[in-house]
């Protein structure tokens, strides 16, 4: 689990710390903090704050080190980011160059990676709650495989693919009952969480499913939780998950295809984050022997350190504590107040590694207590207004999460590759959250105002 989000001065990493451990990440004595070689300074200037920076190269360079720890032990596995961590075209389309297909939850997302260009053949359909108009998409498209949640949603996608004139490839998720000792936010697979079917029914409803016509079941599917730091938990529920293949297909049936899931956690604080080699070996340990087509659907291990978030300050407030107020908030960064999740902070200006620093509490503008990023973290003492403030490891999660609450409208994005940079996604207006919006002809009507 990731730190609370109190930071703990005596045990935060230091802004050093911090450079370190994020290779994408350097001080310029002359430029400040640069990321992926461009001055944050820069994106500012022209963009504006907050905007979301997104590094290109630290994306591509995480999903080949992912795909390589599986080819070091000869290991075939499919690769399917889960794209609700991170669901721009442009990431979509480094990460189809990559070879990697994804992993959705929702139509929405099967129309962003079909215009992204990604294979039907490359997409798997998770999560609970599937409607029938999603499942119709799926089976219309002929996804590679729908991940069904239910005994109910096994019968509902036969029906819709029977309507369809087609047979749809399914897997069961399945409830392994395993705690993966994360954030109960995050915590998937449990006995008690929403996901998956549990597992002593999998076996069964296997036999039953047999029967249907338009469903062909592929095998089994698992996602044991988010931010999962170390290799205990994976081997229990992939363990859990070969004894079912072993027994399902003991029992006369054939098992095609285990989806491993996501969950590979990454530092953020000083986390002892698990190398894809662990899960690699893990999965090769548990999995590798039965014969089936493997695949994973990581998401915030790949995503995560391809982010910042850029703000300014927009004044500093003197009290106890002492406040840093951000141009940034929690409907941009919603980690900090939803999960208490610690993030890196980061002044931008050359000087920030080498001022005296001073604890300061760490908020955003909007009008909820909720709405702070940190507490207690040392910034430069001398920390004023206009100061550029980077806000780390925000890809996974960051973006994707925001809303407009205050109609504060959503910031831009920006993509860095190979030192060139630019807009990936315009600032919302105002304007825009407004035109969207209808008063109905009775309230307009003359005589309403009593003003
Ligand atoms: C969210 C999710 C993932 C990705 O989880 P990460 O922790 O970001 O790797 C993978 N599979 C399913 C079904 C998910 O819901």
């Amino acid at each position: 689990m990731s730190a609370p989000l109190p930071s703990d001065p005596a045990t935060d990493p230091s802004f050093h710390d911090m450079l370190d451990t994020r290779p994408s990440l350097t001080m310029d004595a002359r430029d400040g903090l640069v990321f992926e070689g461009v001055p944050l300074h820069v994106i500012a200037a022209a963009v504006g704050t907050p905007c979301w920076i997104t590094g290109a190269e630290t994306l591509r360079r995480r999903a080949k080190a992912l795909r390589a720890a599986f080819e070091a032990r000869n290991l075939p596995i499919s690769m399917h980011f889960a794209m609700k961590s991170q669901d721009h075209q442009a990431t979509l389309a480094i990460l189809r160059q990559c070879g990697y297909g994804v992993d959705i939850v929702s139509g929405g997302e099967m129309q962003r990676a079909l215009h992204a260009g990604i294979q039907p053949s490359k997409i798997v359909f998770s999560g609970v709650g599937k409607s029938d108009a999603e499942l119709r998409a799926a089976v219309e498209h002929d996804i590679a495989q729908v991940n069904v949640e239910s005994v109910e949603e096994l019968y509902r996608l036969d029906d819709i693919a029977r309507a369809c004139g087609r047979v749809a490839r399914a897997a069961l998720r399945v409830n392994p009952d395993v705690d993966a000792d994360t954030h109960d936010k995050i915590s998937t697979g449990r006995a008690g969480d929403k996901f998956g079917i549990e597992h002593r029914r999998a076996v069964a409803l296997y036999s039953e499913a047999a029967s249907l016509k338009n469903v062909r079941l592929v095998g089994l599917a698992v996602h044991l939780g988010s931010q999962m730091l170390t290799a205990g938990p994976f081997r229990e529920g992939y363990t859990r998950l070969a004894d079912m293949v072993r027994e399902i297909r003991a029992a006369g049936h054939t098992v095609e295809a285990v989806d491993c899931g996501g969950g590979l956690g990454i530092r953020y604080r000083d986390e002892i984050a698990p190398s894809p080699d662990m899960l690699a070996g893990v999965i090769a340990e548990t999995l590798g022997d039965l014969g089936v087509r493997l695949s994973i659907e990581p998401g915030r291990w790949l995503s995560a350190p391809t982010g910042i978030l850029l703000s300014r300050v927009i004044e500093t407030k003197a009290g106890n504590p002492d406040f840093v107020v951000l141009d940034a908030a929690m409907n941009d960064l919603a980690r900090p107040s939803l999960y208490e999740s610690w993030h890196g902070i980061m002044p931008v200006a050359p000087n920030g590694l080498t001022s005296p620093t001073k604890l300061w509490d760490i908020v955003g503008p909007v009008c909820e207590s909720s709405d702070i990023f940190a507490r207690d973290r040392a910034l430069p003492a001398d920390t004023k207004r206009g100061d550029l403030i980077a806000l780390l490891d925000t890809g996974a999660y960051g973006f994707v999460m925001s809303s407009t609450y205050n109609s504060r409208p959503l910031a831009a994005q920006v993509l860095i590759d190979n030192g060139k940079w630019d807009i990936i996604r315009q600032p919302q207006s105002v304007a825009e959250l407004i035109a969207v919006e209808t008063v109905p002809e009775w309230l307009t009507a003359a005589g309403n105002d009593h003003g």
